[in-house]
């Protein structure tokens, strides 16, 4: 049962936010409210609401495993300054897909495209 409630915490803590945390800031957050929780817990709790399919990696090449509440169809951009990482919404569309076709010979099954640029917070920074 207390394991039933963590696992609930973990996941209501990953869904709260479109930052796409990582486990150490899901970790702090769970610690608020189940404070002998551990790190290892998170982690695995994590890994396993992944497993599920309930929760998604972010894999935009950064050093931290990143998570996402939303397992849904999105893509993602990603500050070169910050780090910070915001959804997109998936602009290919079945013109681009045609023409990937008609270029490489292949069938395409699916995409994976990742965005990369300077956020408005640090684009206002630099300006300064
Ligand atoms: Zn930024
Ligand atoms: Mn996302």
């Amino acid at each position: 049962m207390r394991n039933t409630r963590q696992r609930q915490v973990v996941l209501d803590i990953v869904r709260s936010t479109s930052t796409h945390p990582t486990a150490d800031w899901v970790y702090e957050q769970a610690r608020q409210i189940i404070p002998n929780i551990s790190l290892g817990t998170v982690y695995r709790l994590l890994n396993r609401l992944h497993e599920e399919g309930l929760v998604a990696h972010v894999d935009v090449g950064g050093r931290k495993s990143r998570f996402d509440g939303n397992p849904g169809d999105h893509q993602h951009i990603v500050c070169e300054k910050c780090g910070r990482i915001v959804d997109v919404p998936d602009v290919i569309d079945a013109s681009t897909t045609q023409r990937i076709e008609e270029i490489t010979g292949f069938r395409v099954s699916t995409h994976r495209v990742d965005w990369f640029g300077v956020c408005p917070e640090c684009q206002a920074q630099s300006t300064r």
